[in-house]
């Protein structure tokens, strides 16, 4: 039974892959905010929303543009709940670029803005894509000052549903063996330091990974040093793992995804 169910995912591997069918998004997760109608009576009707934000995501540009800054959601639904209906909770979870602009939204009149061109891929991006497209990668995950919950989201990853194995990424234990790291936590004052020598260790070419709102943007925390920009941000608080497993796929070129462009479709496929 198990040599068969191994051969299918093997042969078919779209079909294990389908994670909505294998662990459905709960019906009741909030996801990020969106403005809804109401907000073309105008951003100003925001300002208590953008108050109550912990982490400052919400920006009243003008009198017409308000910016969210996806890379700092706590995905908490705060904002929602005082917004009046001038806001509401999308569902949507697949918050991961390989820029960090790219999970920031500008809404005119409570439009989401014209999508920018993509930003292309740095050098180290382009040579780790070649070389993790078809064999994957391992990586060490260094937890950096975090609250624990990617680090269970990253061991579920590893399971029977999501299978993080299957596509060729493993967990390793030294940064020596690794290709990639996966840093989770706003990097506090003792973490930057064991975060660089990890980093520091590893053979080029390699990638930093950061997994989890806090990681992104330091989320209700000051955001630490890096070593450097990182090549794949994936947010979220915490992320599920089919988020974390498809933000990897992403990195590896494995297919096509582009935050604002799935974003901007589900918004004009809800009108
Ligand atoms: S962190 Fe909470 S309050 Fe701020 S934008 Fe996200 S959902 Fe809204």
């Amino acid at each position: 039974m198990n040599f068969l169910y191994e051969l299918k995912s093997f042969l078919f591997p779209k079909n294990v892959l389908d994670f909505d069918k294998a662990s459905p998004v709960n019906p009741n997760s909030r996801g990020i905010p969106v403005p809804t109608a109401k907000m073309l009576e105008g951003p100003h009707t925001l300002k208590l929303a953008a108050e109550v934000c912990p982490t400052g995501a919400i920006q009243i540009i003008s009198d017409s543009e308000v910016q969210f800054d996806y890379g700092k959601c706590l995905q908490c639904g705060l904002c929602t709940e005082c917004s009046a209906g001038k806001l509401r909770d999308s569902g949507f979870i697949y918050t991961f670029a390989l820029h960090r602009e790219e999970l920031k939204v500008s809404y005119v009149n409570g439009r989401m803005q014209k999508i920018k061109d993509p930003h292309p891929l740095a050098p180290n991006q382009n040579l780790f894509r070649s070389l993790t497209k078809k064999r994957g990668f391992l990586y060490r995950e260094v937890a950096a000052s975090g609250n624990n919950t990617v680090e269970s989201e990253l061991n579920a990853s590893f399971n029977s549903v999501f299978d993080s194995e299957r596509e060729g990424v493993r967990c390793v234990a030294s940064p020596k063996h690794a290709d990639a790291i996966v840093f989770s936590g706003p990097v506090g004052i003792n973490m930057s330091a064991p975060l660089q020598t990890a980093w520091d260790v590893m053979a080029e070419p390699k990638a930093l990974i950061a997994c989890g709102t806090e990681a992104v943007s330091g989320g209700l925390y000051p955001m630490g040093p890096l070593p450097k920009e990182p090549d794949l941000y994936i947010s979220g608080d915490p992320p599920r793992p089919d988020v974390i497993l498809q933000g990897f796929r992403l990195l590896m070129g494995r297919f096509s995804f582009r935050f604002q462009e799935a974003l901007h479709k589900i918004l004009e496929n809800e009108k």
